[in-house]
C-alpha cells in the first residue's frame, strides 16, 4: 500500500493490489475521520494500524463517497465509527450489499471477515460538513458514476477528495453520463490545489484544468460513437471497432484495466440510448 501526506494531517492511501484504489484520513488532535476504505480488508487494516499507531488517535467518522465494495466493504474495521454518506448510498447498500457479499464471499474467502455496515448519518441534496481539528469536510453530491456518489472538500487546503465522480477514466456503467459530465465540470470550477480520485494517482494544480478537459472528452466522444454505432446495420459490430485512443485516452490507464473498462462503457451506454429510444415519452 502507497501512503502520501498531501498537506497538515491529511493523509492518501492507494493498493498496490486492487485496481489503484485509494482512501485518505483527515486527523484531528482527538480523533479521525476516514474517507472510504480499501477493497483488500489486510490494506484497510493496514490504514487503520497507521491512523492508531502512527497517528495516534481512534477513527471517529468513515465518509463513504459511494456504495461500491471496493470503497465501503471495509467499514466493518472500525467498529466505533459512525458512517456518513448520501441516503442513496445508504438505501443501496441496504438493498443489495448483503446479497453482494454473499457472492464474493464464495468467489474469494479474503472476504470471510468482511460485514455490510450501511451510513449512520446520510443526507440527499446540498451539503453537510463536519469539523475535524482545524479542518472542514463539506461533502457534495457529484454523482454519475452511481447515483450515490458525493465528494469531499478540505476546505482549508482546497483538497477535493472526488470517489469515482474523477477517475483516470470516466466509467459509468452503474451510473449517468449526463450526470456524470456535471459533477466534472462542477470539480473543475471548486479552484482546487489536488484532486484526490477514487482510482489512480492524485492530480495537481497544475494538471486539474487538462485532467478535466479529457475527462469531458472522452464522455463526449463515446457518446457520439455509440450514436454512431446505434444506426449501423450492426451496432455492436460497430461499437466493438470503436478503440479507446480514438476516444481521446490511454489503454496503460490503471494498471491495463483501462480496455476492459472503455469496452464496458461502450456496451452500457448502448443499452442505455436503446432504452431511451424505445420509452414512450420520445
Ligand atoms: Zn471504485
Amino acid at each position: 500500500m502507497q501512503r502520501e501526506r498531501v498537506s497538515e494531517n491529511v493523509y492518501w492511501f492507494q493498493s498496490e493490489i486492487y485496481a489503484l484504489v485509494t482512501a485518505g484520513v483527515i486527523a484531528g488532535p482527538q480523533w479521525a475521520v476516514v474517507i472510504d476504505t480499501l477493497a483488500i480488508p489486510e490494506e484497510t487494516l493496514g490504514m487503520r494500524d497507521f491512523i492508531e499507531e502512527e497517528l495516534r488517535v481512534p477513527v471517529r467518522y468513515i465518509i463513504n463517497t459511494h456504495h461500491h465494495a471496493d470503497h465501503s466493504w471495509g467499514n466493518c474495521f472500525f467498529p466505533g465509527a459512525t458512517i456518513i454518506a448520501s441516503d442513496l448510498c445508504r438505501q443501496v447498500m441496504i438493498d443489495r450489499g448483503t446479497t453482494a457479499l454473499e457472492t464474493a464471499k464464495k468467489q474469494n474467502p479474503g472476504f470471510k471477515q468482511v460485514k455490510i455496515v450501511p451510513p449512520h448519518i446520510t443526507f440527499d441534496k446540498g451539503t453537510i460538513t463536519l469539523r475535524v481539528g482545524k479542518k472542514n469536510l463539506s461533502m457534495v453530491p457529484t454523482p454519475g458514476h452511481s447515483t450515490d456518489g458525493i465528494s469531499v472538500l478540505v476546505e482549508e487546503d482546497r483538497v477535493l477528495f472526488a470517489g469515482d465522480a474523477f477517475l483516470p477514466l470516466p466509467f459509468i456503467v452503474d451510473g449517468n453520463l449526463d450526470e456524470l459530465v456535471l459533477s466534472i465540470k462542477r470539480i473543475g470550477k471548486m479552484g482546487l490545489e489536488n484532486i484526490i480520485q477514487g482510482h489512480g494517482d492524485i492530480i495537481l494544480r497544475g494538471e486539474i484544468e487538462d485532467a478535466v478537459k479529457e475527462n469531458l472528452a472522452y464522455l463526449s466522444a463515446i457518446r457520439k460513437a455509440v450514436r454512431a454505432a446505434a444506426r449501423r446495420r450492426n451496432p455492436l459490430e460497430a461499437l466493438a471497432e470503436v478503440g479507446i485512443e480514438s476516444c481521446g485516452k490511454s489503454r496503460v490507464h490503471l494498471g491495463g484495466l483501462a480496455e476492459e473498462l472503455h469496452r464496458r462503457n461502450l456496451r452500457a451506454l448502448y443499452r442505455q440510448y436503446q432504452e431511451e429510444e424505445q420509452s414512450p415519452e420520445k
